[in-house]
């Protein structure tokens, strides 16, 4: 019978057979390089690769231990590069794992100046712009969060979510951070903001207002990374989280993840989170750790290991949010082959990628809002749907917004306009707060010739 719903094979030949893509989708194995290529790591066995605390106390801190790890496999002017980036310009202390520094290409001093990971977590002077170094508007806290502050570290900037900025370090430091108005380590460019409140006094204020504040569901639990806050202290500030009734969505934020998945693989932070997922589960709560990936080679066997060691917890979901940085990943191909090892692979859901905030000396790093939109063009129709990573920018004063979700744009000067549909706190007597536009800024040398020149003038 042949209907609507059912119509009869067509067995006409048709050409609809595979066509020519601008992408072309392959599984691509996973890979840990060796780290015995290293001539500091040449003696290193495989259960001391595995060892958190091998990996923590092997971290690179400075250009010395860089040298003692590296040896020849670089040239010398390479340290010089960085020498000079570390006094004049870097925004954040050195940290990187071991780990991190496993996936770079140290095939020649030309593969480690062009590595994608390289770029973004061992930034040298020669990688920034010296036109622009930083955009006119970039400031440090360039998101304003500490001005949305509730309490100390919890930033309320969204009607039913919050961030809440447990502990100011992390296992590894990327150069782009944009919290490097309070996260790592002060350097000559930046004297990094303390808490003033102790810890178990922040987190317990922390609780008190959610208990306060039923309008809130949603907790972003961060730092810094909660990988760098003692398994028992994080445990309980989740576990009392989950006493709260109106908090229905828990998102843990770990870089870690994929910088030391060591850690998360250890016994004590797997039973734990065997217990966090269980009583999540028997409140209805959803708990989801969200990671930070930037480049497809990050993505290594033991970092899969580690996201599904998480999911076998019974937790909801493992998460990414990737920034979108020049160099590193803006490209479609750099995009949807790390999307495809995180989903494939790892069982990593892609989420997010922010443009990179307007934080000093970001220039090099940042993309045009155009830019941005022709990436997200570009990826649409490969991944599944729920799989598509939304490319957001994250305006100041506004939050995350779809890069098409502007009201407005002036390509000359590279000003886009953006509205919003909800008050922070510091808005909450202001009449003109919905109907204000708000604005974000594309890298001025990205910008036609009098662009350029109307900045240079103002
Ligand atoms: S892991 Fe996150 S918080 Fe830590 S330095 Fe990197 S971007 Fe910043």
């Amino acid at each position: 019978m042949t209907t609507a719903l059912h119509p009869q094979p067509d067995t006409a030949p048709r050409a609809g057979g595979p066509a020519e893509q601008p992408y072309v989708y392959r599984r691509r194995p996973l890979v840990e390089p060796d780290w015995r290529r290293f001539p500091g790591w040449r003696d290193v066995t495989a259960a001391e690769w595995r060892s958190a605390q091998w990996q923590r106390a092997h971290c690179v801190k400075n250009i010395r231990q860089l040298r003692q790890v590296m040896g020849d496999l670089i040239d010398e002017a390479f340290y010089a590069d960085l020498e000079r980036d570390q006094a004049e310009r870097a925004t954040m202390s050195m940290l990187v794992t071991p780990q991190m520094l496993n996936t770079m290409d140290t095939g020649s001093t030309e593969a480690f100046y062009a590595d994608p990971v390289r770029r973004y977590m061992i930034p040298v002077f020669s990688d920034r712009r010296t036109d622009w170094p930083s955009h006119p508007h970039a400031t440090r806290d360039s998101l304003h969060e500490a001005e949305m502050w509730a309490v100390e570290g919890l930033t309320h900037r969204y009607p039913t979510k919050v961030l809440a900025e447990l502990l100011p370090t992390c296992p590894q430091y990327c150069g782009h951070c944009t919290r490097m108005d309070l996260v790592g380590n002060s350097t000559p460019a930046v004297d990094k903001h303390r808490f003033t409140i102790r810890p178990p006094d922040r987190h317990a204020a922390m609780l008190d207002y959610l208990r306060r504040t039923p309008g809130v569901r949603d907790v972003v639990v961060s730092g810094g990374d909660v990988a760098n806050l003692p398994w028992p202290r994080l445990e309980a500030f989740v576990d009392a989280l989950l006493d709260i009734d109106s908090i229905r969505d828990i998102r843990l934020a770990s870089k870690a993840l994929m910088g030391l998945p060591q850690h998360w693989l250890q016994d004590d932070v797997r039973a734990g989170m065997e217990r966090l997922a269980a009583k999540a589960r028997r409140r209805g709560v959803q708990i989801a750790i969200h990671t930070h990936v930037n480049a497809a080679q990050s993505v290594t066997p033991l970092v899969a290991e580690a996201a599904r060691a998480m999911l076998d917890t019974g937790i909801r979901d493992v998460r990414n949010q990737g920034v979108l940085l020049r160099g590193v990943n803006d490209t479609p191909a750099a995009l949807l082959d790390l999307s495809f090892a995180l989903l494939d692979e790892a069982g990593i859901m892609p989420y997010y990628f922010y443009l990179c905030d307007m934080i000093p000396y970001s220039e090099h790093w940042r993309l045009a809002v155009w830019e941005a939109q022709e990436l997200q063009h570009a990826i649409m129709g490969y991944l599944p749907g729920f799989a598509t990573p939304r490319i957001v920018c994250d305006v100041p004063y506004v939050g995350k917004r779809w890069v098409h979700q502007l009201a407005e744009y002036d390509r000359e000067r590279g000003i886009s306009y953006w509205t919003k549909n909800y008050r922070t706190g510091l808005e909450a007597a202001d009449p003109d707060a919905l109907t204000r536009r708000y604005e974000y800024y594309d890298p001025i040398y990205t910008l036609p010739e009098s662009g350029q020149a109307w900045w240079r003038s103002h």
